[in-house]
């Protein structure tokens, strides 16, 4: 049998130098997606009563409440975080948060109030949780390698309440799917 050799990969000088001249470090691409993810979650503290004002059900609408209150404390969190880091708290535009809101704000205006529409809130609900989870996972990862302990365990936090507020909308989705097709065959019949 033939083995592999691993060709370690040598840096090109160009590459090299690259490298060299970089100013750029790890401390400040973590700083960048701090001040972005603490626009985000600003800019979601005022969509969440606008979804809250929308969802049709009770229990979908109980739970948009109550991750208000989950965010404005994960601002605090974060504000925390950069005391922590020696910075000002200061956000920096989050083109994916405006994104996602404004496909929330579509679902509202372009479907009428009911189950569906609550079907669709909730899948823009998600999938503003998910970019959630995917941005506290980097920014702990990175805390943790730059040495920062005690914002990792904040940003960790802050992911686990995430995820938590994902699946109760998963839950929800179960039994809120199911009305609206139910919803739709009696419309049929
Ligand atoms: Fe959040
Ligand atoms: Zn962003
Ligand atoms: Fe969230």
């Amino acid at each position: 049998m033939k083995t592999k050799t691993v060709k370690t990969r040598r840096l090109s000088p160009q590459r090299k130098e690259v490298i060299k001249s970089s100013k750029d470090s790890l401390e400040e691409t973590f700083e960048d997606l701090l001040k972005d993810i603490y626009w985000a979650e600003k800019h979601l503290t005022k969509a969440l009563p606008r979804m809250s004002k929308a969802s049709f059900n009770e229990d979908l609408k109980a739970a948009f409440d109550s991750h208000l209150e989950v965010t404005e404390h994960q601002v605090k969190r974060l504000e925390q975080c950069f005391q922590l880091l020696d910075k000002k708290a200061v956000g920096k535009k989050c083109m994916g948060m405006e994104g996602l809101v404004k496909e929330g704000e579509e679902v509202i205006s372009d479907l009428n109030e009911g189950h569906a529409r609550d079907a669709g809130l909730i899948a823009a609900a998600q999938k503003i949780e998910h970019y959630e989870i995917s941005a506290y996972g980097t920014l702990r990862t990175m805390a943790k390698v730059l040495g920062k302990a005690q914002c990792a365990q904040l940003l960790e936090e802050t992911k686990d309440e995430e995820a938590e507020a994902d699946q109760l909308l998963n839950d929800l989705s179960e039994r809120i799917n199911k009305m609206a097709s139910e919803m739709q065959e009696e419309e049929v019949e």
